[in-house]
């Protein structure tokens, strides 16, 4: 596993939108372990494949306290939104020393394919949903400083 340099604000680089990913191979599984052990490293909660200049859809997260239940997502979408939301502080590692209020919709279904390749659908909220729209604005360029 291999630690990556982070982009940081303002590399036009962040606002870069990814591409799906066509398979999980190799090459995939191989992002996904480097872009884990830099967010352990930087001791984040979720990274974006965009914020190691990689412009494809995949995302880390880990939100357990313990900091041991990694999660890869590949190609995510959202297949539904609560009209609830939710207001958190946000930080990211992109941004360095700077957090904000961002409100967001409380609970999501999401729909992604994990590390073994399987297609999952699950519900989100809480935590888990506040950093899983965080990443996935990533993929579309944006940034939690855009909301
Ligand atoms: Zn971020």
């Amino acid at each position: 596993m291999t630690i990556k340099p982070l982009i940081i604000l303002p590399d036009p680089v962040l606002r870069q939108v990814s591409k799906p990913v066509e398979r999980i191979d190799a090459e995939s599984l191989q992002l996904a372990d480097d872009m884990l052990a830099t967010m352990y490293e930087a001791q984040g909660i979720g990274l974006a494949a965009t914020q190691v200049d990689v412009h494809e859809r995949v995302l880390v997260m880990d939100v357990s306290e313990e900091r041991n239940q990694p999660l890869v997502l590949v190609n995510p979408e959202l297949v539904f939104k609560s009209d609830d939301l939710i207001e958190g502080e946000e930080g990211c590692l992109s941004v360095p020393d700077f957090y904000d209020e961002v409100e967001r919709p409380k609970r999501v279904k999401l729909r992604y394919l994990n590390y073994q390749g399987e297609q999952v659908e699950e519900w989100a909220e809480g935590m888990y949903a506040v950093c899983i729209q965080h990443e996935m604005d990533h993929l579309q360029g944006t940034l939690f400083i855009d909301h």
